[in-house]
């Protein structure tokens, strides 16, 4: 099966705890403060890969959890960092986030990703010694690693996208063309799976061009056409639309030309305005020179650019590439995605949903995310409390415990955590 779009749960490993511990040698009364700090949560790493072209491989794994850093112990041993986690995903695809399906990061290039990052650890008690606290009975916990819902996305990149009904030769084409191997039968559900190549036309002059699945896949019985994988062409910066013209299976290619071209419109108008160079295959099938003539006609009548070839035998190929590649140099870049989500807005102000209850006018803030929060949270620790008055101010507490009617100097209870409200 081919998967082309995915949901992941990705959540990056805790910090371990600081330790408190204190020196002991034989002989030596009161040893110093020596408890070791927390290690590093493990990250969650997306990285790109030129050898996968589907999202097939998780399509039984759905979460993804790095290591946890090691508590920290005594005589000041630090605590191991957590193991980071890497995803290969092809290149092309396109991580959103789920809930708001904005653009994490577009992965075209080779750079990996770090899609959460793991949490801090914790110092031990050993850093917090002071002339007048000698044996400082705290540490610091390690902080939260962050925790995502993503959906991922495949949109390949390919110069030169292939479109058109099943069975018409893109399969073929792309084979002969490049050292692509696609999967090329004579039935109307071929491609499962994209397929790319790099076209070679002359010594330094290539293009990448991609064979994607059938997008009529379903319409026989009804189902409309495939528009989930239309979404592959959606950067190509060409379009080759192949059109069967030998009539051999009593197809009309005016109406397949038709179709297909009103599918683009109807999945992304964006889509229908990239240009297209059409091509007329199986040439050297022509069972109706009538229907192939007509085809003709009506391509010079809507001033189409179009071509002629057979894939099976090689004529006319040589010469399409080479238009092919002429009117690929011109056009501009293979699109990329800006990403559209800011960083903050979710890393800390996502803390799922919260029920605010008021007991003896004490307004209690209670939820399960907000619960593990909390646990990563030192009050004694200026950072940490700073990002503790970011999730409150952009997770809309604050708002709910206004709208639940607090007044200035109420107080407020978040587990083991209480303050005054000040507005
Ligand atoms: P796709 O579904 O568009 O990828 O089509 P394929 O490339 O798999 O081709 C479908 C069938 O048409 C295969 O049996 C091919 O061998 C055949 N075919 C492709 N191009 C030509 C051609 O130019 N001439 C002839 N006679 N057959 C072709
Ligand atoms: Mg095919």
């Amino acid at each position: 099966m081919f998967v082309d779009s995915t949901d992941l749960y990705v959540k990056a490993g805790d910090g371990g705890d600081g330790a408190v511990a204190f020196h002991r040698e034989k002989y030596v009364a009161a040893g110093g403060p020596d408890g070791g700090d927390g290690g590093k949560g493990g990250d969650v790493i997306l990285q790109p890969s030129d050898n996968l072209n589907t999202l097939s491989d998780l399509r039984f794994k759905h979460r993804f959890i790095a290591e946890n850093g090691e508590n920290g112990k005594g005589s000041k041993m630090f605590g191991k960092n957590g193991k980071n986690l890497v995803i290969k995903v092809p290149k092309g695809t396109v991580v959103k986030d789920k809930k708001t399906g904005l653009i994490i990061k577009d992965m075209s290039e080779d750079k990996p990703f770090i899609i959460a990052k793991g949490g801090k650890g914790g110092w031990g008690n050993r850093h917090f010694a002071t002339p007048t606290r000698q044996a400082p009975r705290f540490a610091k916990p390690g902080m939260p690693g962050e925790e995502r819902e993503i959906t991922l996305e495949l949109k390949m990149i390919a110069d030169v996208g292939l479109i058109g009904f099943p069975n018409v030769g893109k399969s073929t084409l792309l084979s002969i063309t490049s050292s692509a191997k696609p999967k090329i039968a004579n039935y109307h559900f071929t491609t499962l799976s994209p397929s790319l190549g790099v076209v070679t036309v002359g010594e330094e002059q290539s293009f990448v061009m991609a064979d994607i699945p059938g997008i009529i896949e379903g319409a026989s019985n009804g189902q409309g056409l495939g528009h989930e994988f239309l979404r592959h062409v959606e950067r190509c910066r060409l379009l080759l639309h192949i059109i069967d013209i030998s009539g051999s299976e009593g197809r009309n290619p005016i109406e397949d030309y038709n179709t297909i071209n009103k599918e683009l419109v109807n999945f992304s108008e964006d889509l229908a305005k990239c240009p297209q160079i059409a091509v007329g295959n199986k040439a050297d099938l022509i069972f109706d020179e009538e229907i192939a003539d007509k085809f003709r006609k009506f391509m010079k009548e809507n001033n189409v650019e179009y071509y002629e070839i057979s894939a099976a035998t090689n004529s006319g190929v040589q010469e399409l590439l080479y238009k092919v590649y002429e009117k690929v140099s011109k056009l501009p870049p293979v699109k990329t995605y800006e990403p559209e989500y800011s960083e903050i807005s979710e890393e800390s102000g996502d803390v799922g949903d919260v029920n605010i209850t008021i007991k003896d006018g004490v307004y209690i803030v209670e939820g399960q995310k907000l619960m593990r929060i909390m646990r990563g949270i030192n009050f004694d620790d200026y950072e940490s409390l700073q990002y503790f008055q970011k999730v409150l101010n952009l997770s809309g507490i604050i708002d709910k415990l206004r709208k639940a009617g607090i007044q200035e100097g109420d107080t407020v209870s978040i587990y083991d955590f209480e303050f005054d409200f000040v507005l």
